[in-house]
């Protein structure tokens, strides 16, 4: 009976197994004064989180997706309006820009999984409002070249940085590089509540006094309502895990590197795939996935052979959003972004989480090295 070890894709009860103590004081504490609702704790995590991001204010919402939404919608982005965003994202990027009314418009990513900023300049029109550079993966898209074009063009600038809590662009915090900076805390994210919840930073006071009221049916002090707005609420349980969570998060996120940088290591000499690109002064990732790219359509060969060994994997994303059922409407033929769609098949996420062990990686680059040598 040799059953394999395995490597799960993602733990969360390792995570959960330390910090079980702490949040269970902080949630006895929030139900037996039952402030479920915008208990204090949201403000208190709030406030840390825009220190986090080098950013003046900080507002909790219910998830990633509401987020973007509520963002578009405090720029005054709706019907008529064109908004690009990289066609390689996950759905909600596209989503929020749908639920205002107003028009995604796509362009390919560059071999860094990236939007590509060469593109920009082809299709943008008079009825391009702004910009959502996605930091797909961990890693920041070019915000100097996103930054500029739009400044240029005078568009607007919302970072989806739903993957990249703690990344940097030049030594700073994504988030704060827009008008509008957007995270998920979907659990699996790098700081992740049990639950949905998500956030938005901001340096700009009246953006934030509009996000403010949008998340609360409009209103900031009770029943009375300035705007149509949303029930897009931080639960205070789900802040307070955020709030002891975030505690940890750069320790967790340097952890990630250095798993990455052992996947480096170890996989740099296997022929047959392309390693994710490496931190510089201007990038550094914090690896929310680790995603190599596996060649000569050995990718699904590869997911089943490790999947054998007990090793999880994920595809992030199988079908670009231009050729999903939900966008058809816009009409995009196979073969319009090349990049994305080549990459949709080759790319495999190996396991990532920042208590993953140097055994652990030496589990998958061994499975995967020998899936190579098999295969020759
Ligand atoms: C997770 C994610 C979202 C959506 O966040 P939810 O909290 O699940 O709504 C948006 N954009 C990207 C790039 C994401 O990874």
């Amino acid at each position: 009976m040799n059953q394999p070890v395995g490597v799960p894709f993602l733990d969360l009860k390792a995570q959960y197994e330390p910090l079980k103590e702490q949040v269970q004081i902080a949630f006895n504490e929030i139900l037996n004064n039952t402030s479920y609702i915008m208990g204090r704790e949201v403000t208190m995590f709030e406030a840390d989180f825009a220190k986090f991001c080098h950013t003046k204010y900080a507002v909790g919402v219910a998830n990633g997706t509401d987020a973007l939404v509520l963002a578009l919608r405090a720029l005054g982005i709706g019907v008529n309006d064109e908004v690009i965003t990289a066609a390689n994202t996950f759905i909600a990027t596209c989503e929020a820009i749908s639920l205002v009314g107003a028009i995604p418009v796509l362009v390919d990513c560059d071999s860094n999984y990236n939007l590509d900023v060469n593109q920009l300049a082809s299709v943008i029109t008079d009825k391009t409002k702004a910009i959502i550079p996605v930091h797909l993966y961990g890693r920041p898209a070019n915000l100097a070249a996103v930054c500029a074009f739009a400044k240029q063009h005078q568009l607007f600038v919302i970072e989806d940085a739903s993957q990249a809590h703690g990344a940097t662009f030049k030594g700073q915090p994504v988030g704060g590089f827009g008008d509008i900076g957007c995270f998920s805390f979907y659990p699996g994210k790098n700081l992740g509540a049990y639950g949905d919840a998500g956030g938005i930073v901001t340096n700009n006071e009246h953006l934030y006094a509009t996000i403010c009221k949008l998340r609360n049916h409009g209103s900031i002090k009770k029943y009375h309502h300035d705007l149509i707005g949303y029930n897009s609420r931080l639960d205070t349980l789900q802040a307070a895990v955020l709030q002891i969570k975030l505690g940890h998060l750069k320790t967790w996120n340097a952890s990630r590197q250095s798993h990455a940088a052992l996947y480096q290591k170890l996989l740099c000499d296997v022929s047959g795939i392309i390693l994710p690109p490496q931190d510089d002064d201007t990038y550094n990732s914090v690896h929310h996935l680790f995603v190599i790219r596996v060649l000569n359509q050995q990718r699904d060969a590869l997911q089943e052979h490790l999947g054998k060994q007990g090793i999880g994997t994920g595809i992030h994303y199988p079908i670009p959003v231009h050729l999903s059922l939900a966008y058809r409407e816009l009409g995009f033929n196979k073969g319009t972004f090349s990049n994305t769609e080549n990459q949709a098949h080759e790319i495999l996420s190996l396991p990532m989480f920042a208590e993953l062990t140097q055994e652990q990686i030496h589990t998958v680059t061994d499975a995967i090295k020998l899936f190579f040598v098999g295969a020759k």
